[in-house]
């Protein structure tokens, strides 16, 4: 079989980390990305980059810790090299803060962050309204710059990107041998997946560069997230919520919300609003399928769903998407070979 051709379709953070899994365990495959938005128009540039997981309640555990820990490692060299400050990847230390002490004292990926330990009583002090808290040391990428980086590595290996919107992955079925779906809240309309929902998230960039250290309420909506440039402040979390205007009255609670957390925050200026759409579902769908029509069929692997938590596990769901790209061209090479018999 000649080199398999593997089109990416989505060119956000889980898109362009997939394409570049492909490239560097498959050298023989020639692989495009194909999307219709690139940088700096993607849900990927409106988000904080913060890693801290989300959970998905449908996946196991162990897999979401795993997916957690490669992304770690992977951004953990990654900050400690020359290509940092391009790649916009740093460390960043922080709270993470509770009014009451959580169920759940210690999170499962308490051990692949850095120093996680209780916060000191001298610490609580900062945080009148709470009782309870978490130290740690995490990383975060800056977005636009981590995609930028993310495509000119992709150039670099020779994968090439093409604007261009997909109505049904099949179109693509003469040109590729195999198609890998990264689209995240477009495969709701692509492939119909109605488990999958959005959850619309403002959150507001703004300059304050004397904040160094994250916070964040440990009830996921109100947070400040430190970043090489901007600070980002949040945030919302409205399900099935489709719009992508900005909210006024959002922007002003969420500005009220995390000056009550930092209240240096009320001297931030240049503050601009962003808009998302978080792909939601139950559990990231990762997985091989056959289309099949008359008789001629086309290998897909689906990689979308990632929620809140993209960042956090883009690299270890890459990996595995890689992973099922292989098996496709092991299937493809026993089919090929079988007809030549
Ligand atoms: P996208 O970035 O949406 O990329 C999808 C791509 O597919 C786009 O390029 C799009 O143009 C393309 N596409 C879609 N349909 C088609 C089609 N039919 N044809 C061609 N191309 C198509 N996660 C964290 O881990 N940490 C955080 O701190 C964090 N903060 C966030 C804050 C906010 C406000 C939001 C909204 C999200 C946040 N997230 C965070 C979640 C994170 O942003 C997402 O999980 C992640 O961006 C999903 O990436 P994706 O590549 O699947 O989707």
């Amino acid at each position: 079989m000649a080199a398999p051709k593997v089109a990416v379709v989505g060119a956000g953070v889980i898109g362009l980390s997939t394409a570049l899994c492909i490239a560097e365990t498959c050298p023989s495959c020639s692989v495009m990305v194909l999307s219709d938005q690139f940088s700096p128009n993607t849900t990927s540039d409106v988000a904080a980059g913060m890693l801290i997981p989300h959970t998905y309640p449908g996946t196991p555990i162990h897999v979401q810790k795993q997916w957690f820990k490669e992304t770690f490692t992977y951004l953990f060299a990654i900050s400690n090299s020359a290509e940092a400050s391009e790649a916009g990847i740093h460390l960043v230390s922080g709270w993470q803060v509770f009014k009451n002490t959580p169920k759940e004292e210690l999170p499962f990926w308490s051990d692949v962050v850095l120093g996680f330990r209780p916060m000191s009583e001298a610490e609580l002090q900062k945080f009148p309204q709470h009782r309870f808290g978490q130290a740690f040391t995490t990383l975060k990428c800056d977005c636009p710059p981590y995609l930028l980086w993310l495509e000119k590595r992709l150039k670099a290996t020779g994968v090439q990107m093409y604007t261009r919107k997909v109505a049904d992955l099949w179109e693509l079925h003469s040109e590729y041998n195999i198609v890998v779906n990264c689209t995240g809240i477009g495969a709701h309309q692509l492939v119909g997946d109605e488990k999958l929902f959005p959850v619309r998230g403002q959150v507001l960039k703004v300059h304050a560069p004397w904040v160094k250290n994250f916070i964040r309420d440990g009830d996921g909506l109100t947070y400040i997230y430190p970043g090489i440039h901007r600070v980002t402040l949040g945030g919302t979390r409205e399900k099935e919520s489709w719009s992508l205007s900005p909210d006024p009255g959002a922007t002003k609670g969420i500005f009220d919300r995390c000056c009550s957390l930092e209240p240096s925050l009320r001297g931030a200026q240049d503050i601009k609003v962003k808009v998302g759409l978080r792909p939601s579902r139950q559990c990231v769908r990762l997985q091989r399928e056959v289309l099949s029509q008359g008789g001629v069929k086309l290998p897909v692997v689906h990689n979308y769903g990632h929620g809140a938590g993209g960042f956090s596990v883009h690299r270890g769901t890459a990996k595995e998407a890689a992973r099922l790209v292989g098996e496709c061209i092991a299937a493809l090479q026993g089919s090929s070979s079988r007809a030549k018999l």
